[in-house]
């Protein structure tokens, strides 16, 4: 791609937040991340026509005021939104998230890994096969 690439990071985890936005914005492909850190406001920087819109949104499950299910299914319920991308990013591998993340439209649900090596690999790959393997709407 040869403009940059707008993320949305979903995240309430201050750490997580930071090693997600760096690992990115450190990538091959130039990136900026939006960071925000609960369910009700990324879908208030949605709603923001002043923001550029996400290519790809990066979304944790346990979030607080409205947490990823219910962010998933008001992407998927509205019209300007519904195609974009959406990565679970979740510290939790427990199969009842999994299945209930697809179900609600999830585009793929990535557990977060252990240690911070493997950590910023699998941000790298998810980077790498959105940016470089698929095609973003
Ligand atoms: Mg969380």
């Amino acid at each position: 791609m040869s403009r940059s690439v707008n993320f949305l990071l979903v995240e309430d985890n201050a750490g997580d937040a930071f090693l997600v936005k760096d690992a990115l914005e450190n990538g091959a492909i130039p990136s900026t991340v939006a960071v925000v850190h609960d369910g009700a406001a990324a879908l208030t920087r949605l709603g923001d026509k002043a923001q550029a819109s996400p290519d790809l949104i990066i979304l944790d499950l346990n979030l607080p005021k409205l947490d990823g299910r219910q962010v998933l299914d008001a992407l998927k319920a509205h019209p300007d939104w519904c195609h974009i991308p959406v990565v679970m990013f979740s510290s939790s591998d427990a199969h009842n998230d999994i299945v209930e993340c697809y179900r609600r439209g999830a585009s793929c649900y990535v557990p977060k890994p252990m240690g911070l090596d493997r950590f910023r690999a699998v941000i790298r790959s998810v980077e790498r096969f959105w940016l470089e393997v698929a095609r973003l709407p």
